[in-house]
C-alpha cells in the first residue's frame, strides 16, 4: 500500500483515495515502466482535485518524492533515466 500526502492540500491517505494518471513524461515521450524509481502523475481525488507528481520505486513501492507541477525534483538516486 502506498501512503500519499497531497502536496497541494496536505490530505493524506492510501492510494485508493488518489488516482494514478500514468508516467510523468513529456508529450510524445515513449518511456515505459521498468524496475527502479519511476515518476507518475497522481490526482488528489478525495481532496482538492489537483494533479501532482510522485516518484516511487516500482519494486518496493517506496515513495522518494512528491511535488506540485513546475517544482519537479532533480534526478533522484536510482531513478530510471
Ligand atoms: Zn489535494
Amino acid at each position: 500500500m502506498l501512503l500519499i500526502t497531497c502536496p497541494v492540500c496536505s490530505i493524506a491517505g492510501d492510494e485508493t483515495e488518489f488516482t494514478c494518471g500514468g508516467l510523468y513524461t513529456a508529450p510524445g515521450d515513449q518511456r515505459v515502466y521498468a524496475r527502479g524509481i519511476s515518476r507518475e502523475w497522481w490526482l488528489c481525488e478525495s481532496g482538492c482535485g489537483s494533479w501532482f507528481g510522485l516518484a516511487r520505486h516500482t519494486g518496493n513501492q517506496r515513495i522518494s518524492a512528491i511535488w506540485v507541477p513546475g517544482e519537479e525534483p532533480d534526478a533522484l538516486p536510482g531513478e530510471i533515466a
